[in-house]
């Protein structure tokens, strides 16, 4: 997962209005830090009674903990990196958790024609985007012999059980682990009781009901573009990510590397700039906007859907920006 880096600067722009009662919590928020996923956890909830907002926000920081010691391949421990190392061929039993969200990320690939792959692992390490140190341009014999294990359909899902069709697979869960943890986060507070919050994790945030007094939470997206004018969106039970090349990369040559790669081909995405998507979970907003960055524009919209809405924000070779969107990504502009 993605480092200490503020890749996807999401502002929260709300005005805080007072609750009824005086004392504690009287702004109506709180709001809680972590370092945790490899960024910046923020769980903001609305509600006058502190003690039990307090106690609901650090439900929600529990449950993203819990994916982490999952689905993490930064963590030997993990479930993640257990099942990596084991490689198995044989159907083993998973976790419903992870289960879940490998089926998700098949879901995603297939919906993407293989945009979204799980088991580009191999290959993400060999440029060393996993542990962003050591970064390389691999000899191009070296990605094809790694892109040999790649595919999604080497990795077979059935009864809560998995297997590795091929020796040397690996999966790495980094575009959408996150995705999935707000959204575990989420359901933390509403078990909690809380009907108006927001989960940010990085680049992938989630909200649930609206601030006091307002009918959508306020939301700024990162400007690659560093024109000063951020782009604002408004939502309400929905989850938002972006995914940009700014995040983790290097340059050699005057090029850009990035870790988003390109499953057709085992190099990084061609597409400068960054991609945001509005979906109903933040595992699939976090998925689809990897996904659409490796896939550009015109794929983009061609796979135009009520499901989720996408706004690229691409550099040409011109260095000219451009702005392309889904029909429906104007209207949570408004
Ligand atoms: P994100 O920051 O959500 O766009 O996720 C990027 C991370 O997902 C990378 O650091 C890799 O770990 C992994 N990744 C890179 N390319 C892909 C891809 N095409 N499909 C799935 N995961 C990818
Ligand atoms: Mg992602």
């Amino acid at each position: 997962m993605r480092g200490l880096n503020f890749v996807c600067f999401l502002g929260l722009l709300v005005s805080q209005s007072g609750c009824q009662t005086s004392g504690v919590g009287e702004s109506g928020f709180t709001q809680r830090s972590q370092p945790l996923l490899g960024t910046y956890v923020t769980v903001t909830v609305v509600g006058c009674d502190r003690i039990a907002s307090l106690a609901a926000v650090s439900e929600a920081f529990e449950a993203i903990r819990a994916v982490d010691a999952r689905m993490s391949i930064h963590r030997t421990d993990s479930e993640l990196s257990k099942l990596n190392a084991a490689s198995p061929t044989n159907y083993t039993p998973i976790s419903a958790p992870l289960f879940q969200v490998l089926s998700e990320a098949q879901r995603i690939s297939r919906l993407t024609d293989g945009a979204f792959d799980v088991t580009l692992r191999p290959v993400v390490d060999l440029w060393g985007f996993v542990w962003k140190r050591g970064y390389k341009n691999p000899d191009p014999l070296m990605i094809e012999d790694a892109m040999s294990t790649v595919g999604t359909r080497f990795l077979e899902l059935e009864s809560g059980a998995v297997r590795f069709a091929k020796a040397g697979m690996s999966i790495d869960l980094g575009g959408i682990a996150k995705g999935y943890a707000v959204d575990q986060a989420i359901e933390a507070l509403r078990r909690s009781g809380i009907q108006n919050a927001m989960v940010k994790a990085g680049g992938d945030l989630r909200v649930i009901g609206a601030p006091p007094g307002k009918e959508k939470w306020e939301v700024q997206i990162e400007d690659p573009t560093k024109s000063g004018e951020r782009q604002v969106v408004y939502l309400r039970d929905k989850a938002l990510s972006t995914s940009g090349d700014y995040e983790n990369f290097f340059e050699q040559a005057g090029r850009r590397y990035s870790h988003i790669l390109d499953p057709r081909t085992g190099r990084p995405a061609t597409l400068r700039g960054s991609c945001t998507v509005i979906a109903a979970t933040c595992q699939e907003s976090d998925a689809l906007a990897t996904a659409l960055l490796v896939l550009g524009p015109d794929r983009a919209h061609s796979m135009e859907s009520t499901a989720f809405q996408f706004n690229l924000l691409t550099q040409g070779k011109t260095n000219r920006w451009r702005v392309v969107r889904s029909e429906s990504f104007s209207a949570a502009t408004d």
